[in-house]
């Protein structure tokens, strides 16, 4: 039986026009726009590409975009100087400081500057506290956008068996939280599993954050389980594969997202949605989850 192509880009537009309306509609009551300030530092060119196409979308759904370009030389201190500005300024709703910094500046202490109520990124330890606490916070975008792809697949969360593989700050730790906050039993897998397509093949929801291209095949899957697929992996002949050979998995699993167009445009949709939530939580507004 062949499964079916996850959606992933045409769900992310579904998202981004949620976001959209609900922007539309507080502006039109009189409240201002949500305003999202980017950072960026240095010239990565990847980064460069990133950042743009997150201000293109956030112009698009109605949110200003704050941009802030900074040269690879500028000092730790003046990085922390512009944050500690973007978190008193009233108009910055979300801060996105985009990763990864040159290496004479400490990461870990400029993501821990950010006012955890302004972190759209969701990567402040504080809220990395909440979501394992259960309170109310910011969740990063990639994970988020992989759990909406779910529930967009109508998948069953209660009681079902979840693996994870992949163990980052980013995607790993986050999506095993957010699986286990929706009452999936969750096992983690990352470099030192051992015999990995036994236990991944146990997963009624596989969600692969590696970085290895190709690394699950049919082997690795359960008969009809649900297949997200967060690599992104750029072979020498320039293709963009994901980590799950797409194919292959096809032929065992219910559903599978494609690289390009499966979770990565979900990333930024997600990002939308934290912009504006974070906008109605400043403002005192009733938030609007429509696009959760
Ligand atoms: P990291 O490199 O931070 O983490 C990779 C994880 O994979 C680690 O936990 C590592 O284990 C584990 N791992 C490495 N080799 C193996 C193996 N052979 N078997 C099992 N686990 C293994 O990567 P990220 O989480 O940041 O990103 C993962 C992928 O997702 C990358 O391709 C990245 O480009 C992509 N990505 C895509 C996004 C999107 O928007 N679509 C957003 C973010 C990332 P250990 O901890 O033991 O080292």
């Amino acid at each position: 039986m062949a499964g079916e192509i996850i959606d992933g880009r045409g769900i992310s537009l579904k998202v981004r026009a949620e976001v959209k309306d609900i922007v539309q509609r507080r502006t039109a009551a009189g409240h201002r726009a949500p305003g999202l300030a980017t950072v960026l530092v240095g010239e990565d060119p990847a980064s460069h590409v990133y950042v743009r196409n997150k201000r293109k979308a956030a112009e698009k759904c109605g949110i200003i975009s704050l941009h802030h370009e900074l040269d690879a030389a500028t000092s730790e201190k003046a990085l922390l100087a512009l944050i500690d500005e973007l978190n008193t300024r009233d108009d910055v709703d979300g801060i996105l400081v985009q990763l990864p910094l040159p290496a004479h500046i400490d990461e870990g202490k400029v993501i821990r500057a950010i006012d955890p109520d302004k972190d759209v990124d969701g990567f402040h330890p504080e809220n990395v506290a909440r979501l394992s606490l259960g309170f109310e916070g910011f969740v990063p975008c990639t994970p988020k956008g992989c759990l909406r792809l779910l529930r967009e697949m109508d998948t069953t969360f209660e009681g079902a068996h979840a693996v994870v593989v992949g163990r980052s700050n980013i995607v790993g730790k986050p999506m095993a939280q957010l699986l286990l906050a929706e009452n999936c039993t969750v096992t983690i897998c990352h470099s030192r599993t051992r015999d990995m397509p036994s236990v991944t093949r146990l997963a009624d929801i596989l969600v692969v954050a590696v970085g290895r291209a190709h690394m699950i095949g049919a082997e690795h899957i359960k008969p009809g389980a649900v297949v997200i697929d967060v690599g992104i992996n750029r072979g020498e002949d320039g293709k963009l594969r994901g980590d799950v050979d797409t194919e292959a998995a096809l032929t065992v699993a219910r559903a599978v997202t494609p690289v390009p167009k499966g979770v990565g445009p979900m990333t930024i949709a997600m990002l939308m949605h934290n912009t504006q939530v974070a906008h109605a939580r400043r403002l005192g507004l009733a938030e609007q989850e429509a696009a959760s």
